[in-house]
């Protein structure tokens, strides 16, 4: 059996015109031969009617937080709708459907609700309704408890789902259709004219994803990876061939950077120890108990220099208050990821980044790098300036 699991995002099924052109993909599939598995997000982004985030706009922010086993169930509630609606769009085309939950479709999960972590795949429900030429329609980003109860997978889980069950089936491919071409060496929304980037590999773009390029989830790409099916990020509104991502990457890519992304809402801290009591370790590991995840760390004798993200400032002020560090705080940064698997080695792409920055008049804060990545760290009002300003001394759009 050829299968293909074709994951369909927010915008894809968002309305009757976009959800006849995801029937059509479907039907491209079936034409070459394949077993398509569909899955679906819920229709539209966030202020949509059936969107996840409406939908927990229903419920109080205080019932919310102390009751998440009502909440996740209410969160699976769009998808589920999508489900059922994508199917009777595909009956229309005589394409035989079945909506299914992500429990039915075998995702068996622990019981840490809004973020489970999934424990295995069944896929037998799946392939029966295959094997009995039945198309099943699952809904993405969710999974069951072993004891049977509704469970979330965290943001951007749909992907998560696709790769999922690609593997659990064997799948020759996952098609992650979305609003974009593919992946695009930056976020098109900041920069108009980003290329298509047609190759990659899972390590690069796993890079991409976990520095906050939201087009593809990074434990989507991980779950394909270890599994060793190919994805593929294709646009449901054009018949783009998209970007093809495998273990391999693009060979012939020569460029040095592959792309750039970046995460917003991050904290700068500067900690001072001249004349304290506390230790850098103690004070690290005061916030590694209270689980502040911290990153850019540059430990000095003197100094130490990371940041956080926002959410985790309430905690930062509150340790900080037990101590008697000398401390200063930058709001609002922005980390921009410079990406490229070749810059390893190569000497003075620090020099021209920091140069193309420093000419917009724009101050670096801090910069760190790895083998395959150097981030900056600037004041988020200028983060879309200095990716664009990246973008060209690059010349990323001329690949
Ligand atoms: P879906 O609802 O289909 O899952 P998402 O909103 O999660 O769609 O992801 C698609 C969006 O990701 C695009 O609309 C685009 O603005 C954004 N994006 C960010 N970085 C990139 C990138 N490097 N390449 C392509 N898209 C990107
Ligand atoms: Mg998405």
């Amino acid at each position: 059996m050829k299968i293909i699991v074709q994951k369909f995002g927010g915008t894809s099924v968002s309305t009757q015109e976009r959800r006849k052109l995801v029937v059509q993909k479907v039907m491209s599939a079936i034409n070459e031969g394949y077993k398509p598995i569909v899955v679906v997000s819920a229709m539209g982004r966030s202020g949509e009617p059936y969107a996840t985030d409406t939908l927990l706009s229903l419920i109080d922010k205080d019932f919310k937080e102390t009751n998440k086993r009502a909440s996740d169930l209410l969160m699976c509630c769009g998808e589920i709708i999508s489900t059922v609606i994508m199917s009777n769009e595909l009956k229309k085309s005589k394409i035989a459907a079945v909506p299914v939950t992500g429990g039915q479709a075998g995702i068996i999960t622990d019981d840490n609700y809004s973020n489970a972590a999934v424990k295995y795949v069944k896929p037998e429900n799946l392939l029966k309704l295959l094997s009995d030429n039945e198309i099943p329609v699952v809904a993405g980003f969710q999974g069951k408890s072993e004891n049977g109860f509704f469970t979330t997978l965290g943001r951007g889980g749909s992907d998560v789902t696709a790769s999922l069950i690609g593997c659990a089936v064997k799948a020759e491919k996952i098609e992650i259709y979305t609003d974009v071409d593919g992946i695009m060496t930056a976020d098109p929304r900041i920069v108009k004219d980003a290329a298509l980037i047609e190759n990659i590999s899972y390590n690069e773009v796993f890079e991409f994803a976990e520095q906050g390029a939201k087009v593809i989830h990074p434990r989507a790409v991980e779950v394909a990876m270890n599994g060793n099916v190919p994805l593929l990020i294709k646009n449901t509104l054009s018949d783009c061939p998209g970007t093809l991502i495998n273990r391999e990457g693009s060979i012939l890519n020569k460029s040095l950077i592959t792309g750039i992304t970046s995460l917003s809402g991050r904290v700068q801290v500067i900690t001072k120890f001249k004349n304290a009591k506390i230790k850098s370790s103690d004070f690290l590991n005061m916030l590694a108990l209270k689980n502040i995840n911290i990153d850019l760390i540059n430990v000095f004798p003197k100094e130490n220099i990371f940041t956080i993200d926002n959410k985790d400032l309430n905690k930062l002020n509150s340790i900080l208050s037990k101590t008697d560090l000398n401390y200063s705080l930058e709001n609002n940064c922005s980390k921009i990821a410079i990406i490229g698997s070749r810059i390893c080695g190569v000497p003075g792409v620090m020099a021209r980044i920091l140069k193309a920055i420093t000419k917009e008049g724009i101050e670096v804060l801090q910069t760190a790098d790895s083998h395959s990545t150097i981030w900056c760290l600037v004041k988020s009002d200028f983060e879309g300036q200095v990716i664009k300003a990246l973008h060209r001394e690059f010349n990323l759009n001329n690949k």
